[in-house]
């Protein structure tokens, strides 16, 4: 181990409910938190008092590996962190795409230029690190899209095994990548919460640690930092508004807890984005929550979508993922397969991205949301580009 890594400057000190805030010994393996009748998200939780300010000087780049901030980053000192080179992607004025629909402020985080092609990368690092430092042999997730690949690379980068667990109907290109990377592919008829459970059964007999969604608590660490990066790419400001597809909501949850830590120390103000959470139509549990002002989803029964990503019938962290909603004063939109192809197409056409039908839902929430008076045209509107459509090709 060297004796002077990045990890040395972490600030993690502890982990806590999101619900209860009841503390988790952070030095073995945790899932969620473990007082009786909670079961909710458990988040890392630093010693801000300690981050120098104010906010180091910018130069609009955001450029780094992923832990640019390792104060903020839940590593243990001495730990070599697995990268495959993620994280430090552009924030990307998109002039040609805002004027055609009349707005003035746009901007996409471009995420498709990450490890595996998504941000899942990101988030799966952080997993992978923590597993590995925890002694854990294989790690093992259900996933109906990206995750899969993302975390059989950064197994594969850190010498574990990987377990995946996909609904038998995802796109072969999901399934391909899991295998090729090494990792284990498991199919199962059905949508991908009951494919975690069958991680969730399989978990204590397999000796394998479980990195789904939300049920561990570094992979939105990992996601969080492309809050950081906005944050640091505008000068220390945020945007009016952020649009983000929302499948699990990690990064949505993410960034929030990011700019949260960076209020405390001083490198933001209180100003938030609204947050937008959109989906599809025929998988759109989040929306179809906050439209009738309840705290938790309904599952999905027939969840169907060409954007896998957003094929989550009911997602784990729902109660907060509809908090960072109602707190940031924005909401939740649903737009139909048609319009998320149309969306891939005009992006690709107008501002030279191939991305991830995922985000051709983000460009058709944008477009309706600015028809029903829910953005201004003169706002500064961030979209997060999720993820890559080369894989799709
Ligand atoms: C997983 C995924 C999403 C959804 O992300 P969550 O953090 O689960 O909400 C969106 N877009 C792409 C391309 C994805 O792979």
């Amino acid at each position: 181990m060297g004796t002077h890594s990045a990890a040395d400057r972490s600030l993690f000190e502890t982990l806590t409910c999101t619900r209860c805030g009841a503390t988790h010994d952070h030095t073995t393996v945790q899932t969620v938190c473990q007082e009786p009748g909670c079961g909710r998200p458990l988040i890392a939780r630093y010693a801000l008092d300690e981050l120098p300010r104010p906010a180091p000087g910018h130069d609009g780049t955001g450029a780094g590996p992923l832990w640019r901030f390792p104060e903020l980053m839940p590593l243990t000192p001495g730990t070599d962190p697995v990268t495959l080179g993620e994280g430090g992607t552009p924030l990307l004025r998109a002039r040609r795409l805002a004027a055609a629909a009349g707005l003035e402020e746009l901007w996409l985080k471009d995420e498709s230029g990450n490890p595996t092609g998504s941000f899942k990368a990101r988030g799966l690092a952080l997993a992978a690190i923590k597993a590995k430092e925890l002694g854990a042999a294989t790690i093992a997730l259900p996933t109906a899209g990206n995750a899969g690949g993302a975390a059989a690379a950064y197994a594969a980068r850190a010498g574990m095994g990987c377990a995946v667990v996909m609904p038998s109907d995802t796109p072969r290109v999901f399934k391909d990548e899991v295998v090729a990377f090494g990792g284990t592919l498991i199919e199962h008829e059905g949508l991908i919460d009951d494919c975690g459970k069958i991680v969730a059964e399989r978990v204590a007999a397999e000796g394998w640690y479980d990195v789904s969604t939300l049920k561990e608590p570094y992979r939105v660490e990992g996601k969080k930092t492309m809050g950081i990066e906005i944050a640091e790419q505008l000068g220390w400001s945020l945007p009016d508004v952020v649009i983000y597809p929302t499948g699990g909501g990690t990064g949505l949850v993410g960034m929030w807890k990011a700019w949260a830590e960076l209020e405390a120390v001083g490198w933001l103000g209180p100003a938030r984005p609204r947050m937008f959470a959109v989906q599809a139509s025929g998988c759109a549990p989040v929306v179809d929550a906050f439209v009738g002002g309840a705290e938790r989803c309904e599952r999905v029964e027939q969840a169907q979508t060409i954007a896998a990503g957003l094929r989550v019938p009911k997602p784990f962290a729902d109660e907060w993922i509809l908090a960072v909603l109602r707190k940031s004063g924005g909401g939740a939109v649903a737009v139909t397969d048609e319009q998320i192809a149309a969306g891939v197409e005009r992006l690709a056409r107008t501002e030279g991205i191939y991305a991830a039908p995922e985000v051709g839902a983000t460009w058709a929430a944008v477009e309706s949301l600015f028809e029903r008076g829910d953005l201004a045209a003169d706002e500064r509107i961030v979209i997060v580009v999720t993820g890559s459509a080369y894989k799709y090709l």
